[in-house]
């Protein structure tokens, strides 16, 4: 796959892919997402990630869905 991570500055190259849905938590650490193929409202697009962003976004998703199993308590 060659395209680059769609967080603003980083340029290298992406390995993954998620929905900006999942993505956007990474906005709360103060970065900066490209969005492709967003048709809103109905489609949130998709964003992609290099290595290093994919790993700091599994790390946020870990903290999130422990929050949301807390307030769902
Ligand atoms: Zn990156």
């Amino acid at each position: 796959m060659e395209r680059m991570c769609s967080v603003e500055g980083c340029g290298k190259e992406a390995v993954h892919e998620l929905s900006y849905n999942d993505a956007k938590i990474l906005e709360g650490e103060g970065l900066k997402l490209k969005v492709y193929h967003a048709r809103p409202p109905r489609r949130p697009g998709v964003v992609y990630l290099c290595e290093e962003h994919y790993k700091l976004w599994k790390k946020l998703s870990k903290r999130e869905r422990k929050i949301r199993e807390l307030t769902m308590k």
